[in-house]
């Protein structure tokens, strides 16, 4: 079984990274458990994909194994797009998700409903020995609430609304189902799914070349 390293430290996307790429006869492990410690990479891209791509590549090298990273935020139209990659640091460093929230509640107070369109957006990239880069995108489109509604999830979720409910309102396999990060997911594993046959037909045209030859 190939291992990929899995650049991250939450363990629900470790969980969900398992899910999609067990059926690939592929083992997801963080840094840690196949032993090494990595170093912390600065997030200094300007769009999702140059974030996800730092992280694996960077990965990648510090392990010689393929590994994935991903990067992920909310952008609101009525804000020209922000916070965007900025989502995490929005209310600055060590700031609280009920900070932030507050802070984008308070940042669209004049905005009415119908401009207040807004869309969640997850980029995976996988990097592997030898450069080739696999990135892929998924996306949820929304619109931001008045108000916080909702008790699962995390960060931004009790103001996202999918129609009449926020992320917050739905269960795990509701989100899943309909989230960027689930989308994502499954454009990884269509594409990984794709380098693999492309790769099995390759080998096979090389082994009748070679019987051929031989
Ligand atoms: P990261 O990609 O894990 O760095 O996430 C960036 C930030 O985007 C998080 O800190 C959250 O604030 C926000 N975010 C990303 N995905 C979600 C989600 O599914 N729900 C709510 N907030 C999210």
């Amino acid at each position: 079984m190939q291992t990929f390293i899995i650049a991250t430290h939450n363990k629900k996307k470790l969980a969900e990274l398992e899910r999609i790429l067990a059926p690939l006869g592929i083992r997801a492990q963080t840094a840690e458990q196949a032993g090494f410690v990595l170093d912390e990479v600065e997030e200094t891209g300007t769009t999702f994909e140059q974030n996800a791509r730092l992280k694996a590549e960077s990965a990648m090298r510090q392990t010689g194994l393929p590994a994935v990273a991903d990067d992920s935020g909310l952008m609101v139209d009525a804000l020209g797009g922000a916070p965007g990659v900025y989502s995490a640091r929005y209310a600055g460093e060590g700031a609280t998700d009920g900070q932030r929230n507050r802070k984008l509640l308070h940042e669209l107070e004049q905005v009415p409903e119908s401009e207040r369109t807004a869309r969640f957006v997850s980029a995976v990239c996988c990097a592997f020995p030898g450069g080739e880069i696999v990135c892929v995108r998924g996306e949820c489109e929304g619109r931001i609430a008045f108000a916080p509604r909702g008790a699962g999830g995390f960060g931004y979720d009790p103001l996202f609304l999918v129609g009449e409910k926020t992320y917050a309102e739905l269960s795990d396999a509701e989100k899943d189902a309909v989230s960027h990060r689930g989308r994502a997911l499954a454009a990884l594993q269509q594409a990984l799914r794709e380098r693999a046959a492309a790769q099995g037909a390759s080998q096979s045209a090389n082994a009748a070349a070679e019987g051929k030859d031989g």
